[in-house]
């Protein structure tokens, strides 16, 4: 593993997450890459965000074009971009939803979803369930029910409480004339991947409804196609006063949105100054959901979730161990809950090249892109067997090398890095970390060229590398990889070997072991 890179952010982050031994570098689809080129199959999808995949060329596309239009316009004027996506965003939601309030974050649509329901009601109280999670900013982790969360924050905001998920009779018991809204996941995802009866759904809206509470329905993670329709909601056939929307709305930008429902809008009381956000509603995420949710409809993806899911569910099902408790699932929102605790199974499925999340301590919880093949989705499937198995681990270890060849790796990394001119350092950088990690000698010199050698003291009789002027002219073509072809727009290098004025051929130290047709 990259070990500068390990030191770098050991020593400089805040601390507050646990780490994976490994350092990610790349994605396409369902598969990521290490520093060092290895392979991992994705089933974490970055917390539920990469529903579309990774390194998708539509959204780098649409970046950049919005990126090279316009960035940054707050709300207080208009905006092509926004317009469209919010007539796109009351097509797609639920009946009843058709304003919207944009923002960065789920803990962002949570904290709004919150303050829109006491101003449109007048009333304070939130009633929110055990096992719930709603974000760690102070208000929606006051929604949230985990107290190592909580306990070290207190005091939370004031009048928010926690009852029993699927009881009706609890909330029966805790709605009164006090009630703002009541908040729900549709699967409590973070809290161990249990789904919400149809009944209690149905029940809780009618409640609320009865008794003037709002009906909040957190859609963070179960959006966009995860558990095999666009949202939960449609499975449930349940018309939420407030929807929170964030993590896969705009294909990996950040992005919130909250869905104001009839009977918010026509409280009268969601006013000018009510609320509000820098960021919130920027063109350049705006460009991102527009793609993200083109791509979500074209691909098909809630039905191809519900299909992939069936099947994983039914194979995890299969497999017999005294290890497995239970597996629940709602489309590609997988729990597999284990008698012990989850870590060390997280760990073998990471050194095996398989990335999952637990839910809760004993809960291995899959996310993977939507996009994930079958043969991927079996492949880590077949991992998970033999983890969850016990098979033995030492003659499955040689499986691990790269999905592609190196070189291939190689070149698509270096496209991936913009080097415009004076901005080659990033560039010059990369490669000499892989050209270390391929036992070569590498530094970049004082005027930014990159040099490699097979020897440490570089003299004339070595073979070594110089590559300097690595710019890329401007412009953008979105790198990808189609029939075997590779495309991109790169750095034209000067390329010469050392010492400078030498007319020798330049000395590449990758080996191609095929032509590798590149249209740049
Ligand atoms: C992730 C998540 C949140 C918080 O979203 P952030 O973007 O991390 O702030 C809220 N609710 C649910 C259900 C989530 O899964």
């Amino acid at each position: 593993m990259g070990t500068t890179l390990v030191d770098l952010e050991n020593t400089y982050t805040s601390g507050v997450y646990g780490k994976r031994p490994v350092a990610i570098v790349r994605g396409q689809g369902a598969t990521l890459w290490d520093a060092e080129g290895r392979s991992y199959i994705d089933c974490m999808a970055g917390h539920g965000v990469a529903n579309i995949g990774h390194g998708r060329s539509e959204i780098a596309a649409a970046l950049a074009a919005q990126a090279q239009r316009l960035i940054t316009c707050p709300e207080i004027v208009y905006n092509d971009v926004r317009a469209r996506l919010l007539e796109r965003l009351a097509q797609i939601t639920p009946a009843g939803l058709e304003h919207f309030f944009l923002c960065n974050s789920g803990t962002e649509a949570i904290e709004g979803a919150f303050k829109f329901a006491r101003l449109a009601t007048g009333r304070t109280g939130i009633i929110a369930t055990l096992r719930g999670f709603h974000g760690r900013s102070m208000g929606a982790l006051s929604a949230t029910w985990e107290k190592h969360y909580r306990e070290p924050f207190a005091p939370l905001i004031p009048g928010v409480s926690h009852i029993r998920y699927n009881d009706l009779k609890a909330a029966e018991a805790a709605i009164t004339e006090d009630t703002a809204a009541v908040i729900i996941e549709l699967v409590q995802a973070e809290g161990g991947v249990h789904s919400a009866q149809e009944a209690y759904v149905q029940g809780l809206a009618a409640l609320c409804r009865e008794r003037g509470a709002l009906l909040i329905i957190d859609e963070v993670q179960t959006g966009f196609g995860r558990t095999g329709s666009l949202f939960a909601c449609e499975q449930y056939a349940v018309e939420p006063d407030i929807l929170c929307l964030a993590k896969s709305l705009a294909g990996g930008v950040p992005m919130g949105a909250i869905c104001l429902g009839t009977r918010v809008m026509e409280s009268g009381r969601i006013t000018r100054g009510a609320h509000g956000s820098t960021f919130g509603g920027n063109p350049l995420a705006c460009a991102a959901a527009l793609a993200t949710l083109d791509i979500l409809a074209q691909e098909d993806l809630p039905a191809r979730a519900a299909d992939l899911g069936a099947h994983a569910v039914e194979r995890l099902r299969a497999i017999q161990s005294p290890l497995i408790r239970e597996v629940r699932g709602r489309g590609l929102l997988i729990g597999i809950e284990l008698t012990k605790r989850v870590q060390p199974y997280l760990e073998e499925l990471c050194e095996r090249g398989v990335l999952a999340l637990p839910a809760g301590p004993n809960v291995l919880r899959l996310l993977p892109p939507l996009v994930i093949s079958e043969a991927q989705l079996d492949q880590a499937l077949d991992i998970i067997t033999d983890v969850l198995t016990g098979t033995s681990r030492s003659n499955q270890t040689a499986e691990q090398a790269p999905a592609e060849n190196p070189e291939v790796a190689l070149l698509q990394s270096m496209l991936t890095i913009p080097s415009l001119s004076r901005q080659e350092g990033a560039l010059a950088h990369h490669l000499v970390e892989q050209a270390q990690q391929l036992g070569l000698h590498a530094y970049v010199d004082e005027v930014g060229n990159f040099i490699a050698s097979t020897h440490a003291e570089l003299d004339a009789r070595q073979p070594v590398v110089l590559l300097g002027h690595m710019d890329t002219v401007p412009g953008n073509i979105p790198v990808r990889i189609e029939n075997g072809l590779l495309y991109g727009r790169g750095p034209s290098m000067l390329k010469g070997r050392w010492p400078p004025l030498s007319v020798q051929p330049p000395v590449w130290p990758v080996r191609l072991p095929r032509p590798i047709p590149l249209l740049l």
